[in-house]
């Protein structure tokens, strides 16, 4: 993909940019002239990530963190903002999977993916408040998902934390509108990812309630779920990376409080 303009000038966090969806995003951002601070836990990918920006002439600083600790979060955004100036982006990707029906959960898995996914979200939009609203504005894409819009069995904290950063969405979209920080979510369906092989193949996870059954294989799980899609196959990491680009740039500058469904026609059907 050719350098672009679409992001000239801004500086964005992406959260989970080590992998999957977050490292497409974090390297389009910075194909499209945003300097990016990538965050994650897991070290190698995030190098993987921020070496890939740098080689083809894109900015990247790399940001090991856990998005669940209040003061590396800080941090995070302090190593972006010493780096390239206020952020004025904020992609809160990062997430981990959570397998299980409500009544099997132990509190403990409970509360880890509440941790992730919807706590550390609120964490780091706060962290970056300061900034954007400094800088006069800024944009909040948050990771929700399609388990945050409809019950889809075998999944139960994922998709309250999920329902969770919906709700934050909406509420911060009314909280910050005045000051012109835009607050958005997508739902994404399915991508094949290392999480959603976590999903699809831990025990007690979806593969348990999937129409290929539980002796399936992730290939064979797949292509049963590409089935119900309307448009007949699963998504690409692209597709969702196209459409948080265009809520991180201006051109969505009317857009807040949209809760946004990048999911092949699922959650139509
Ligand atoms: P992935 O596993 O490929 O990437 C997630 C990244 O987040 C990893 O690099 C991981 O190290 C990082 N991460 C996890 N916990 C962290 C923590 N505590 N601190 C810092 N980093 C942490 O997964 P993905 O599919 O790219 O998922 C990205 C986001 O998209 C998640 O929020 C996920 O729930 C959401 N999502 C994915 C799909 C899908 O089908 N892939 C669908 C809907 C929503």
């Amino acid at each position: 993909m050719g350098m672009g303009d679409r992001l000239a000038g801004k500086v964005a966090i992406v959260t989970g940019a080590g992998s999957g969806i977050g490292r497409t995003t974090a390297i389009r951002f910075a194909t499209e002239g945003a300097k990016v601070g990538c965050a994650d836990r897991d070290r190698d990918g995030l190098n993987t990530t921020v070496e890939e920006i740098q080689s083809s002439g894109g900015q990247a600083v790399a940001c090991e963190v856990d998005v669940t600790d209040e003061k590396l979060v800080e941090q995070m955004v302090a190593e972006t903002t010493n780096a390239f100036g206020a952020v004025t982006v904020l992609y809160s990707n990062a997430g981990i999977a959570g397998s299980g029906n409500a009544g099997d959960l132990t509190l403990a898995e409970w509360e880890k993916v509440i941790a992730v996914n919807l706590t550390a979200v609120w964490l780091s939009s706060r962290a970056c408040l300061p900034g954007m609203i400094e800088a006069g504005g800024g944009s909040i894409i948050n990771q929700a998902s399609v388990g945050g819009l409809i019950g889809i069995p075998g999944i139960a904290s994922y998709a309250a934390a999920k329902a969770g950063v919906i709700g934050l969405t909406r509420q911060m979209a009314v909280e910050y509108g005045p000051l012109k920080i835009r607050v958005n979510a997508i739902c994404p369906g399915t991508v094949p990812t290392p999480l959603v092989e976590k999903t699809y193949m831990e025990k007690g996870g979806f593969a348990a309630t999937s129409a290929a059954g539980a002796d399936a294989t992730y290939e064979e799980i797949l292509e049963g779920s590409a089935q119900r899609y309307p448009i007949g196959r699963l998504g690409m990491t692209e597709e969702i990376a196209a459409f948080a680009l265009y809520l991180a740039s201006d051109e969505s500058a009317w857009t807040t409080g949209a809760i946004v469904p990048i999911d092949g026609g699922f959650t139509a059907a």
